[in-house]
């Protein structure tokens, strides 16, 4: 397990600076009460000591599961203001086996959105394909955040996902059958896994890989 690193980081609202514990790495097995400070926001923030202010922290990480042979990798794209860097060749020296599913998000709420999908015992692959089946019919934008939060059980029907929408004045759950949307897909996840060997050993699973997917194997025409 890495030792986490101290970070000094400055607070926008008072201009004073305090010291961070930054985790470049997340071992599940090795630290569970890590797991759900990320999950909770805790590793993504810390207050002003001084004033209040929560401060928000941007760090890269890797998220590793060994139970669940999960890999996460968070990447933030810009390196402005982003603390203890992890460089993807220490990540692969670990030499995760090749059952391992690897994956790269670019930000925190990205990352938390994955560890809930699989803890939900879903496939990232077709929460994604269903977020763009939404998206398409709903005309959201797709590259406007649209997160995983739960499946939701209903004593009939079986259950619903539950869908957040960050940052929209109609904020509020978004729920759906699932059982329905399934039936809009049928053999499509499948059929589309298998034009998923992709040469990208950390691929971004979003709704535009989605899309790409879609188009490759020719069953949705991209509109330019
Ligand atoms: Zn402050």
């Amino acid at each position: 397990m890495n030792p986490p690193l101290k970070e000094t980081i400055r607070c926008p609202g008072c201009g004073g600076s305090q010291d961070v514990t930054v985790w470049g790495r997340i071992d599940v097995a090795d630290n569970p009460d890590l797991k759900s400070n990320l999950l909770d926001g805790g590793l993504g923030r810390d207050k002003c000591r001084a004033c209040g202010h929560l401060i928000e922290i941007r760090h890269d990480l890797l998220y590793h599961d060994s139970e669940k042979h999960l890999a996460i990798w968070l990447r933030h794209l810009d390196d402005e203001s982003v603390l203890g860097v992890v460089d993807l060749p220490t990540i692969v020296d670990e030499s995760l086996s090749d059952d391992y599913v690897r994956r790269i998000v670019h930000s925190y709420q990205e990352l938390v959105e994955k560890v809930r999908i699989v803890d939900a015992g879903l496939d990232d692959f077709e929460v994604e394909l269903i977020k763009l089946i939404i998206c398409i019919r709903e005309q959201i934008d797709i590259a406007s955040p649209f997160l995983f939060g739960s499946l939701r059980k209903s004593l009939m029907g079986g259950p619903s996902i539950v869908f957040a929408q960050p940052g929209q004045s109609s904020a509020g759950d978004k729920i759906y059958p699932l059982q329905g949307l399934r039936t809009t897909m049928v053999g499509v996840v499948d059929k589309l896994k298998q034009f998923s060997q992709d040469d990208d050993p950390w691929p971004n699973v979003n709704r535009e890989f989605v899309l790409k997917r879609l188009c490759d194997a020719g069953l949705m025409k991209r509109m330019e």
